[in-house]
């Protein structure tokens, strides 16, 4: 059973004063809970991570002078729930659902709202728009979470992307690995698996701290690696949750010895209501740069922000190159001092 309210929820954890006094109005998004995240939630740590993540406090509901969508996501809608921002790749939004609200969810101007799933004639117009715009080699799969649609629906869904398009790699966007572990039975595995042809499905998950890779949620990602989907993971920085080098060094870890890349670590994006749960990025880029010595490689996620109006993704990292001065580049080492590095042998 999954909780809506606040009256539910006062019996589970004594609610502190900031929680009591939210109310969902104005930028804020519904309130919902899952068993299974319930049951990560510690009752007697009132600043648990996890509890951060989804409980909502009345600090969503202090106007900002903040964007509901510094994505310009809205002007970059080109059919009905396609968001085509970048030239190869875009954004599919089949429904507004999910099976627990993130109170840092970025998309909370659709998310929990009234726009439900895709209709069969939203699907048309995509599949089509996706027929006519070759330069697309990408399609995110996401919303609110796809796995919240029924497996008929999924199976329609993904039977008409694919026989629009084959050769577009879709990416399947879940927190339900998480929210509803349970959601992924041996028969929606075979809907999956039937729909494999042409190119590959990507995975990708969200995992925001090591806790929430439970026993249920890993061996429900295992399920779609082990059928030869790659999966990768879309964290969020955020305040209180894993803002610190040792649980990112532990969430990095627990991900890759799951098999799942770390690929982003992104930087909360400038929407109403979430700004208490943002880091800041003075922070940010310390954290980056700390984990970067700590970690391999694979195990390092690009800390990423997507700029404010519409401006795209950029990563961000500590500035190693100095410049450019008689020939050389100057280049700091993550560990001490600088190096040379010249710009062209002439020979
Ligand atoms: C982030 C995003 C993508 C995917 O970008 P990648 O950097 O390839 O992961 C695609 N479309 C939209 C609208 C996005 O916001
Ligand atoms: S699962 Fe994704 S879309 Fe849904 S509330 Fe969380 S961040 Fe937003």
């Amino acid at each position: 059973m999954s909780i809506s309210n606040l009256e539910e929820l006062g019996k589970i954890l004594s609610l502190k004063e900031e929680e009591k006094n939210w109310t969902e109005t104005g930028p804020s998004l519904s309130m919902l809970i899952s068993d299974n995240i319930i049951s990560l939630i510690n009752p007697a740590d009132p600043d648990d991570p996890i509890r951060k993540e989804f409980v909502p406090t009345m600090y969503e509901n202090i106007e900002s002078k903040e964007s509901i969508d510094p994505l310009k996501e809205v002007e970059n809608t080109k059919s009905a729930r396609l968001i085509h921002r970048y030239n190869n790749r875009a954004a599919l939004l089949v429904t507004s659902r999910c099976f627990a609200y993130c109170r840092h969810c970025f998309r909370r101007r659709f998310t929990s709202g009234d726009d439900g799933k895709i209709t069969r004639d939203e699907l048309e117009k995509a599949a089509e728009y996706l027929r006519r715009h070759k330069e697309i080699r990408e399609v995110l799969i996401t919303g609110g979470d796809m796995f919240t649609l029924s497996d008929m629906e999924l199976d329609i869904l993904l039977g008409k992307l694919k026989q629009a398009r084959e050769d577009i790699i879709y990416r399947l966007c879940t927190r339900a690995f998480l929210a509803n572990p349970e959601r992924f039975t041996p028969s929606l595995m075979e809907i999956i698996k039937k729909h494999m042809h042409g190119a590959p499905f990507l995975l990708m998950c969200q995992f925001n701290h090591p806790r929430e890779l439970n026993e249920k949620a890993v061996k429900a990602v295992s399920a779609f690696i082990d059928m030869g989907i790659p999966a990768f993971n879309q964290a969020v920085l955020l305040e209180g949750v894993n803002d610190d080098v040792d649980t990112l060094e532990e969430l990095s870890y627990k991900l890759l010895y799951n098999r799942i890349k770390p690929y982003y670590l992104f930087q909360g994006d400038l929407v109403d209501g979430t700004a208490h749960l943002r880091c800041s990025l003075k922070k940010g880029l310390e954290l980056e740069k700390e984990l970067r010595k700590r970690v391999s490689g694979v195990a390092m996620p690009q800390y990423t922000m997507d700029l404010p109006e519409g401006g795209g993704k950029v990563i961000l990292t500590e500035n190693y190159v100095i410049g450019l001065t008689d020939g050389k580049w100057q280049i700091k080492s993550p560990f001490q001092g600088k190096r040379d590095y010249p710009e062209k042998s002439i020979n």
